[in-house]
């Protein structure tokens, strides 16, 4: 899979993306993240990519035409045509494991990171294929949104987690929250490790896990339940 990230600060990528799953997987060849500088498809000597809002208001709006040339230029690189642009955005449909899971079904991706007011709504109605919030809450720009995008899709190729690290009993997988977990010591300060994990006994033990999943979810996210 080849990932391009459009965006105003292409070096905020580089140490959450040279550690653990991420390196991992493009050392292995799974995944390629490429990540490109909007500034750098200006054409004015102040390289220019902001600019007032129409209709007055406060701050700036990301100007359309580096962003449109920005991905016509990741197009013409990579050959694709039609694979999905995604723009970061609070008004984005809500990014969840099963978006991240439809995402990392595709080959290549792009992704647009906003910064300012926010970007120029043409490229929203005519570059963009789909926009993606990963929550209800407003972030300075779109860089760390691209971040936890592209974690959670790259640990769900094929591959890429070992098959110690399955992502298919975590939280959310299976629409619940995972079970509780211990590792060493049995009894830490007197509370003990629950004696059925001792057992050795995988069906019990798998009862307890899922009976321990519903019970988790309930407490904590009942709206996960209902649905
Ligand atoms: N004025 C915009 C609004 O009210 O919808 C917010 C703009 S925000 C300061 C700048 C950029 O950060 C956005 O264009 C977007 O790319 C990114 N961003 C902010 N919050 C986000 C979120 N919850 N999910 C995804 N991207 C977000």
């Amino acid at each position: 899979m080849r990932i391009d990230i459009l965006c105003l600060f292409p070096e905020m990528f580089v140490s959450p993306f040279s550690h653990s799953i991420v390196k991992r997987a493009e050392g292995k060849g799974l995944v390629e993240v490429v990540t490109h500088n909007i500034r750098d498809f200006t054409h004015d000597r102040h390289a220019t990519v902001d600019d007032y809002p129409y209709g007055g208001g406060a701050g700036m709006v990301l100007k359309p035409e580096p962003v449109f040339e920005g991905v016509e230029h990741v197009r013409r690189v990579t050959g694709t045509a039609d694979s999905p642009v995604v723009l970061l955005s609070p008004r984005g449909r809500l990014f969840t494991q099963g978006v991240a899971s439809e995402l990392a079904g595709h080959a290549h991706l792009i992704l647009l990171c906003g910064h300012y007011e926010g970007v120029d709504e043409r490229v929203s109605e005519h570059l963009a294929t789909d926009e993606l919030s990963i929550g209800d809450y407003v972030l300075t720009g779109g860089e760390l949104a691209a971040m936890v995008v592209v974690d959670a899709m790259v640990r769900l190729l094929p591959g890429v987690l070992g098959s110690d690290e399955s992502a298919g009993e975590e939280s959310h997988a299976g629409g619940l929250l995972e079970y509780p977990q211990y590792t060493r010591p049995e009894e830490y300060r007197g509370w003990r490790v629950p004696p059925v994990l001792l057992s050795g006994h995988h069906a019990e033990i798998s009862a307890w896990r899922r009976r321990q999943s519903i019970l988790k979810t309930a407490a904590r996210r009942p709206d996960l339940l209902s649905r």
